[in-house]
């Protein structure tokens, strides 16, 4: 793929149970818009202001990204996503 093309993505939004659908847009592996999918047949292109802040959420460098578990001593490791169900389960 070349480092100018545009890919675009079609996902819900998760940050409140409307979940409208979004149409987001990727260069390079960098989110270059969020917009309401007009094709959703529930919120039929409408979003809020929250679903362009997804970008910060995806962007944030503490977001977790994988698995992690509180070890004895207090601090934190990273899981495999196997271990992490069996554990939840
Ligand atoms: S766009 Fe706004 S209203 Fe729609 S699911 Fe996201 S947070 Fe909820």
């Amino acid at each position: 793929m070349a480092h100018d093309e545009v890919t675009t993505h079609y996902r819900a939004c998760n940050l409140c149970e409307a979940t409208c659908g979004i149409e987001i847009e990727v260069r390079d592996g960098t989110i270059v818009s969020i917009r309401g999918d007009r094709e959703d047949p529930f919120s039929r292109g409408h979003i809020c202001p929250k679903a362009v802040a997804l970008q910060d959420i995806h962007d944030d460098p503490d977001r977790l990204r994988h698995p992690m578990r509180r070890t004895r001593d207090g601090d934190w490791e990273r899981i495999g996503w196997e271990t992490a169900f069996d554990l939840t389960a």
